[in-house]
């Protein structure tokens, strides 16, 4: 491995010892926190929010630094607490009941969070939409939920085929509009005259919270739904992961339409009363660096495909800012590349921290404590309280060093408690009391846990299984690669030969000499059989929305193959 492993720092977040958090955890202790343990009931947006207005000390404390192009906004947890009581009393008056699904489908505004929290208070299960999507993912994720309700814009409404939504009651628009008609609501109209007084209720850690559709890089979207519950996970791995102090400038780049926009962008700075960043609009490097360096932010939770942009905008984009305060990077969604975890220690002069979880289980299972020391390319170890292993197909767990399937012991507090509408898909993902993720992965000797990639995704060349992370890994650290995707193309010899789709730098064409080049790289840089025999050159990779490369899809393009569900496809 090119990259050395990066020991931990002396006055870098160096929280508990990994090995000593583990010693006598228990997830019960975990709960005493929270106010449901002199309730027994309990709500995440009391926790999240009302906890901290009714301390005179957080009161005024701004909760939410917003900014997007054209708009700017300080939301203070008194403000925020209010206005969502005041969203609750809205939705109550159009008969929004306990348990009821109530979709947001908008940018990221204070308004969304304002709703947001409106919909627990009440009880009601939120299901936040992605603003991007189409007609057709619309449509199926609110037939699929059956939501009762939808809060969108006037923009965006165009998207929403209300006649094929029968128990869609009403819409809330946001925003300036000319609509007519008993289906609308008027956003600003009702909260004018709504009370900023609410009886929260109070729920069950059982009861439902969140239904969030994953992102589909391998097929149609599935309604994965979360409960209360899920809020003690949360509280402790912004503790020990993310690191979360008191003072605080949080930022997390993740759209609440992904689970990291909620758990993370939502739940976990907020149940520790943390100001949060939210940044709206489109993605630049020069605007990313700027958001970091006007908000002082100190803790920041993003993602490969934003950091390899990062990447490849060069070295004077970075040096242009005074980034002092940010003292811990983490990251999300896909492999971490060693090359950007070497380029974070230039950039930043800071470990970049991988972490690795999926819809299904809410919140962060294994990842690099700041902490530990970080080998790149690893997603790190298991948190306190989650047991993981490599099993084979019938759940017997396999030695060290050896491919197979990433799975989890049953029972963490953030896990998934069905598919919305499909039960049988829920238990499909258990085998022999483990949770299997889909993804393969192998443990080394230390425990360390090392992505080698979705289990579709995995390459079979001539006998030998082939993670394509790996690859694509070597390919970007050649200079004139700025991203790449890589897939196993059916061939009669070998069985699959490796075909790498690339983009160029900037001050690169694509040449005979400068593909071989490349792939010679890869040759005597990883190994003979994983260097791709194909290499083509591309504008732009196919990703998702939420930023992955969606191997899927090149695979079908490459074979001429109907291309399944593109709702989650970035233009
Ligand atoms: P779908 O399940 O609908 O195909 P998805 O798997 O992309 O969509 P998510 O739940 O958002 O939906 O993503 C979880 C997946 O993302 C993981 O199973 C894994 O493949 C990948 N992933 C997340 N974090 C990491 C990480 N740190 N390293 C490697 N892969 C990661
Ligand atoms: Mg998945």
């Amino acid at each position: 491995m090119a990259v050395k492993n990066i020991p931990v720092r002396e006055g870098q977040p160096n929280l508990k010892d990994y090995e000593k958090a583990r010693e006598n955890f228990s997830w019960e202790e975990m709960k005493q926190h929270f106010s449901w343990h002199k309730t027994g009931k309990v709500n995440m947006a009391y926790e999240a929010i009302d906890r901290h207005a009714e301390d005179p000390k957080k009161k005024n404390k701004t909760a939410l630094l917003y900014s997007s192009p054209g708009r700017e906004e300080k939301v203070t947890f008194h403000d925020l607490s209010r206005s969502s009581n005041q969203f609750a009393n809205v939705l109550k008056n159009y008969n929004v009941n306990k348990g009821d699904r109530v979709f947001l489908f908008m940018p990221r505004s204070p308004e969304f969070y304002t709703s947001f929290f409106g919909i627990l208070k009440i009880g009601a299960i939120a299901g936040p939409l992605f603003e991007a999507f189409m007609e057709q993912a619309v449509r199926d994720r609110l037939q699929d939920s059956e939501a009762k309700i939808l809060i969108t814009t006037p923009e965006l409404l165009e998207r929403v085929p209300q006649q094929d939504l029968p128990h869609l009651e009403k819409i809330v628009l946001v925003g300036d509009h000319e609509k007519k008609g008993e289906q609308y609501i008027d956003y600003k109209q009702e909260m004018e005259t709504a009370s900023e007084d609410f009886d929260l209720e109070w729920v069950d850690l059982e009861d439902g919270m969140l239904l969030h559709y994953t992102s589909g890089s391998t097929g149609k979207p599935k309604g994965v739904y979360h409960v209360h519950n899920a809020m003690i996970q949360h509280y402790a791995t912004a503790e020990w992961v993310l690191d979360l102090k008191e003072d605080d400038v949080y930022w997390c780049t993740a759209d609440p339409g992904w689970v990291t926009g909620t758990s993370y962008g939502i739940f976990a700075p907020w149940l520790h009363g943390v100001t949060n960043v939210v940044r709206g609009g489109r993605f630049t490097p020069e605007d990313w660096y700027g958001t970091l360096e006007k908000y002082e932010v100190t803790v920041w939770y993003t993602a490969p495909t934003a950091l390899r942009k990062l990447m490849s905008a060069g070295e004077e984009a970075v040096k242009k800012h005074a980034l002092s305060p940010l003292r811990h990077i983490l990251s999300v969604g896909e492999p971490l590349n060693p090359e950007v975890i070497s380029w974070g220690l230039d950039a930043f002069d800071l470990r970049i921290h991988d972490t690795w979880w999926m819809t299904e289980t809410g919140a962060q299972l294994i990842v690099n404590f700041p902490s530990m020391e970080i080998r790149p390319g690893s997603m790190g170890k298991p948190i306190p309280g989650v047991e993981a292993s490599i099993v084979d197909n019938e759940g017997n767990e396999l030695p060290p060093n050896q491919m197979g399937n990433l799975a989890i012991k049953e029972g963490w507090p953030s896990m998934m408690r069905t598919i919305w509408n499909r039960p049988e898909k829920y238990e499909s993902y258990f085998i022999n009391g483990w949770y299997v993720s889909g993804d393969s992965a192998y443990k080394d000797e230390d425990g360390y846990f090392w992505f080698q990639g979705r289990l579709d995704d995995v390459i079979n060349t001539s006998g030998e299984r082939v993670g394509p992370f790996e690859v694509e890994s070597k390919l970007i650290e050649h200079p004139a690669v700025s991203e790449a995707g890589v897939i196993g193309k059916p061939d009669p010899e070998r069985g699959e030969i490796i075909k790498a789709f690339i983009t160029l730098n900037d001050g690169y064409e694509d040449s005979d000499e400068l593909r071989e080049d490349i792939r010679k790289f890869v040759k005597t840089g990883l190994s003979a059989h994983a260097a791709p025999r194909e290499l083509e050159v591309k504008d732009s990779i196919p990703k998702t929305r939420s930023g992955k490369i969606m191997r899927r899809l090149l695979k079908s393009w490459e074979l001429g193959l109907p291309t399944g569900d593109t709702s989650t496809l970035e233009e």
